[in-house]
């Protein structure tokens, strides 16, 4: 058997599209555009290419973004009053604080003082919370991207078998809870896991964000099970991989996110889409697709 390849730089390019529309309309309907604020504490070069292409990414589809820079030494109360007053700013529909923070800065109290109906990036303990419920405002995006390439692949997830290889709290657990509330069986695997085989092996529908390269080869997959590579990983030749033998695992697979083009061009789109909806839910439009897509 080889696998279906999903092409999640193609779902990306169709879902963005679709939320350019949107904002369209919303601007038309109410004249307001969606607004996106990101903190960017210090110059960590990893953290200012990603802050980079968030905004561009909002340009593209619309929304207006504000980019606010503070020196890496800033004191965290300056920290917590700026995001009071985005909190504030009608025209400011998500607040995200691009992580990782300084160690003098407190990331949890950082992240509980973003209002929850917009915390897009979906780390304040109430959406967090919300998870268990199926209740959050805002889904984390990379989870929640994972979800949407299912989707749009028609992937059943009621009632399957679903193994999530990592158990972080931004990517492996949301992930766990977002497709338990989708009914899914899960099982979560970490590094102190023994025999990850054995779990992995179980899985109808694999999701893997390790960070580990190779750490899944064939032998570890069921024939025909879909495969979705979180995983991102620089290798010392400076090629980009994810954490699944892709060559080995597409021809057991039947549907394999590829590293890169998979699940890392969802990310930004479903930071579009949390930003897109907070402007919408703030104005009363609703959608029903969306609302039966989020389990809300
Ligand atoms: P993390 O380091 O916070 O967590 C890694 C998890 O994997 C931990 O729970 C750990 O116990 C588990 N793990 C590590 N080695 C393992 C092993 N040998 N067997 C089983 N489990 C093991 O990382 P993270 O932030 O969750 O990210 C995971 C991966 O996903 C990284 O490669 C990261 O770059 C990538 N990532 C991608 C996106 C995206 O947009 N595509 C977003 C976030 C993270």
């Amino acid at each position: 058997m080889t696998a279906r390849i999903i092409d999640g730089k193609s779902v990306a390019r169709k879902l963005r599209g679709e939320y350019q529309g949107r904002v369209r309309r919303l601007v038309a309907s109410h004249g307001l555009q969606p607004g996106l604020a990101v903190i960017l504490v210090g110059s960590n070069p990893a953290s200012r290419l990603y802050v980079s292409n968030k905004v561009r990414a909002c340009e593209e589809v619309g929304i207006r973004s504000e980019r606010i820079e503070l020196p890496g030494d800033v004191a965290e109360s300056t920290l917590l009053a700026e995001i009071d007053r985005l909190n504030a700013d009608p025209t400011v529909h998500g607040v995200l604080v691009q992580l990782p923070l300084p160690p003098h800065i407190a990331m949890p109290r950082v992240l509980e003082r973003i209002s929850a109906d917009k915390d897009v990036d979906g780390f304040h303990l109430y959406n967090v919370g919300g998870l268990l419920t199926g209740s959050t405002v805002f889904p984390p995006c990379t989870p929640y991207g994972v979800q949407k390439l299912l989707e749009h692949e028609r992937v059943e997830i009621a009632g399957r078998n679903v193994v999530v290889v990592g158990a972080s709290n931004i990517v492996g657990k949301p992930t766990a809870m977002m497709l338990m509330q989708k009914d899914a069986t899960v099982c979560i695997c970490h590094k102190l896991t023994r025999d990850l085989a054995i779990f992995t092996l179980l899985a109808d529908i694999l999701v893997v964000a390790a960070g580990v390269p190779n750490l899944i080869v064939p032998q570890m997959v069921k024939t025909g099970a879909v495969v979705i590579d979180v995983g991102i990983n620089r290798l010392p030749d400076g090629r980009i991989v994810g954490d699944v033998d892709f060559e080995g695992v597409k021809e057991k697979a039947s549907l394999i996110s590829p590293v890169p083009g998979g699940v890392g061009p969802m990310t930004v789109t479903m930071l579009l889409y949390n930003t897109l909806r907070s402007a919408e839910r703030s104005v009363g439009v609703h959608h029903g697709d969306d609302a039966a897509l989020d389990g809300a």
